[in-house]
């Protein structure tokens, strides 16, 4: 656990008591703080109260007292509008800040160089974040891998000169971590999304945009949208953070590109290092995973001693063993692959996915959909062998699918999954693949996209138990 040491003898609210807010709560306490914490929920609170949290109701409090207001990265700071807690704390004066500013400004105050990389973007941010943390990890190093993925970063060891903090996050918690100046920055891409709780495209970017433009040492931004692209040249422009750029559409002449899945790298328009292939690294698969591994090996290089890690990051690579539920390879079965790609809840996750795989896809698709559907998948339809349809979507997606897909209305998940995998494997062809990508929400029939994976998985294990038996 990190102490924040910086509120010590002063009073901090914290509002919002999930699993971060509750680190939140510990990290100030043991760093000297008093806090008055609270949430709106009956649950959070008693939670809290039960691991001994001191409950202070914020909406009577005297706010006077506040030296600022801890907001978990949830709850709304500026849209649709500002939480209550907000609107009090700025009549008052309080500054609103979240905690990985609290671990910026630990940072800043007891060992200002420790290093640290922080990723952001729309897409790839927790893959990219686990690559960055194995590759690093795999070169010997103390690595502490947390924020918007896995552990809430107050819970994570101090930053310290030897040790290297690898932290995903999102826009939400950038927003409310001002400070925020972490030695190396990656800004993957920007496409629209989250904008209702940031008002307009353009604030979100601009949100992204500060933690590349706060870097200390180096910005890597992926250039393959406007925005990105702009923000790379401004800030090259401005000559501070230096600037690293990332392409999976052309070539760049500083940093790292990659059209066919080997990564090259430029200075000064100079082709630099030899160019490390991907092929045959089947948990970075598809052009999206290129634009993730190019982002990672620019950062880790880009850390101060970064030249001495080249010699290893091959086989690191090699070795990543990927997330669970993107393009998680689960079993295989004769010539048959398993995937689970539950995390795809939209068309735009399902088409990186379709487009990893140039055939033979039995394809289990559906659950609640999004606007728009599939539509914009057509392009794809040919290297579907058969799709499956699950849940609410479907109807809609039988149409969408129409003459151009064979396809079967399944229902659930179970039957999907028997259904595809006896006729991939029926099929006998070489390379097939049963591919849970449903481009849709989960919660018609699942708790979460987890759950809906973790099922995924248990149903393939349950087949392969049966084969093996006979
Ligand atoms: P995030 O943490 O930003 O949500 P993930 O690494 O969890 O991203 O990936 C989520 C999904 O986004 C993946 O299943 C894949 O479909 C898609 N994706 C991953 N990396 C990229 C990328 N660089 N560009 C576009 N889409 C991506």
């Amino acid at each position: 656990m990190i102490r924040v040491s910086t509120f010590k003898d002063r009073t901090v609210a914290v509002f919002g008591l999930g699993a971060s807010g509750l680190a939140t709560v510990r990290a100030l306490e043991a760093g000297g703080a008093r806090v008055a914490a609270w949430d709106d929920s009956e649950a959070g609170r008693k939670q809290a109260a039960d691991a001994g949290a001191t409950l202070v109701d914020l909406a009577s409090a005297d706010w006077s007292e506040f030296a600022a207001l801890v907001l978990a990265p949830g709850v709304p700071l500026t849209h649709p509008e500002p939480h209550w807690t907000v609107l009090k704390a700025q009549a008052a004066g309080v500054e609103v800040i979240g905690d990985v500013e609290l671990f910026f400004r630990e940072r800043a105050a007891t060992c200002p160089n420790a290093p640290v990389i922080a990723i952001t973007g729309t897409n790839g941010k927790s893959t990219t974040t686990a690559l960055i943390a194995h590759i690093l990890r795999d070169l010997g190093n103390d690595v502490q891998m947390g924020g918007n993925i896995g552990r809430a970063v107050l819970t994570l060891e101090p930053p310290a000169e030897s040790r290297i903090h690898v932290l995903e996050l999102s826009s939400f918690q950038i927003d409310l971590a001002p400070s925020a100046a972490p030695t190396v920055a990656v800004l993957l891409n920007i496409t629209p999304d989250h904008i209702d709780r940031h008002g307009t495209v353009e604030h979100y970017r601009d949100v992204k945009r500060r933690l590349v433009e706060n870097a200390q040492g180096t910005a890597v931004v992926g250039v393959d949208d406007h925005w990105c692209a702009d923000i790379a040249e401004d800030l090259a422009a401005r000559g501070r953070p230096k600037v690293r750029r990332i392409s999976v559409r052309e070539p760049v002449a500083d940093g790292i590109y990659s059209l066919d899945g080997t990564l090259h790298e430029r200075t000064h328009g100079h082709e630099q290092e030899t160019p490390i292939g991907l092929d045959g690294i089947a948990t970075l698969r598809g052009s999206h995973n290129w634009q993730n591994a190019a982002a990672a090996v620019a950062a880790v290089t880009a850390l101060p001693n970064g030249s001495t890690y080249r010699v290893g990051l091959a086989s690191a690579l090699r070795s990543f063993p990927g997330l669970a539920h993107r393009l998680e390879i689960v079993n295989r079965i004769g010539s048959v692959e398993f995937v689970n790609d539950s995390k795809a809840t939209n068309a735009d996750s399902t088409e990186k996915a379709l487009a990893s795989f140039p055939g033979n896809i039995y394809w289990i698709l559906g659950g609640k959909p999004k606007a728009g559907g599939i539509t914009t998948l057509t392009p794809y339809f040919s290297r579907i062998a058969k799709a499956y349809l699950i849940g609410e979507a479907t109807e809609e997606f039988a149409a969408t699918l129409g003459t151009s897909v064979p396809f079967e209305r399944c229902g659930t998940l179970d039957v999907a999954v028997r259904r595809a995998a006896g006729e991939a494997l029926d099929a006998g062809n070489a390379n097939s693949v049963v591919l849970l990508s449903p481009a849709c929400a989960s919660y018609d029939q699942f708790k979460n996209f987890e759950v809906r994976g973790d099922a995924f998985k248990r149903l393939v294990a349950d087949l392969v138990f049966e084969r093996s038996g006979t």
